[in-house]
């Protein structure tokens, strides 16, 4: 077992992605995985987000990935997870696993997208916090915190607001009140219940030299006795095992020497 063999975080045309489960399905089974997890982004009532969402029903889904599951069975086992986000109006239950993400911040009866780039940063930043930078962050984090609080199977890329920061353009990632609120996330996750997920997702599709999270809190995340395991959030069939190496570095570097591989018999854990 490797790695390489696990790929939870996945998305297909029933939310956002490029290619359909069945797409994914064969080029993960191609990639050499043998543990494939779907994880389509949960349903919003955010109006942008329809269509690139599951809808609230989610049965075609399910059969979709339940198919899967028969179409592989003994070649490669197939879960059905779900991406759940903060806002998301449906329940994370009943599923075999679950991605606990946070993708919007919401006041004044709008929703500011974290990972949407500049423009919905300073939006976000000018109308619900007064201009204040590191208060867009603060104002992310404490709602990771609030997912993390409910103990999801992963965390999903602990600090997707960093995603358009590159250069430190948009907040300084040194200042304290940015580090403490990413650090006051983390510890509201319980490492005996949660996975933390190093995400390539953003070096794959260009926006980061490096993969989520960052080295600071990967460290923390040791100190703290959690577990890490490797995901791609791939969008596409070519994506889904993309920066596996950099991101197994990236988890050494912090100190792990495993990392977590999601069966259907529970968690197992190879070596990196
Ligand atoms: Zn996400
Ligand atoms: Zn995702």
């Amino acid at each position: 077992m490797t790695p390489r063999c696990c790929a939870v975080h996945v998305h297909t045309t029933l939310c956002d992605g490029r290619d359909t489960p069945e797409a994914m399905a064969a080029a993960a089974f191609a990639a050499g995985v043998r543990h494939l997890g779907f994880s389509c982004h949960s349903h919003t009532p955010i109006p942008d987000d329809q269509g690139a969402v599951l809808p609230a029903d989610m049965t075609e889904y399910r059969s979709r990935v339940l198919a899967l599951r028969e179409a592989y069975a003994g070649r490669m086992e197939v879960l059905l997870g779900l991406e759940w986000d903060s806002q998301s109006d449906v329940s994370p239950a009943g599923f075999d696993y679950w991605i606990g993400s946070v993708h919007y911040q919401s006041g004044g009866g709008k929703f500011y997208a974290a990972d949407w780039g500049e423009a919905q940063f300073a939006a976000c930043r000018d109308e619900l916090h007064g201009g204040d930078a590191l208060a867009v962050t603060e104002g992310y984090f404490a709602q990771v915190a609030a997912v993390a609080a409910r103990r999801p199977t992963i965390l999903g890329h602990l600090d997707l607001i960093t995603k358009h920061n590159a250069g430190g353009r948009l907040f300084d990632e040194s200042a304290p009140r940015y580090r403490d609120a990413a650090l006051a996330a983390l510890h509201a996750a319980d490492p005996a219940a949660t996975l933390l997920e190093i995400n390539t997702g953003g070096v794959a599709r260009g926006y980061r030299a490096v993969p989520y999270p960052a080295l600071f809190l990967l460290r923390e995340w040791r100190a703290m006795g959690g577990r890490v395991i490797l995901t791609s959030d791939a969008h596409s069939a070519d994506a889904i095992v993309f920066g596996y190496d950099q991101a197994a570095e990236l988890a050494r570097a912090a100190g792990f020497s495993h990392s977590a591989v999601l069966t259907a018999a529970g968690t197992a854990h190879c070596s990196l």
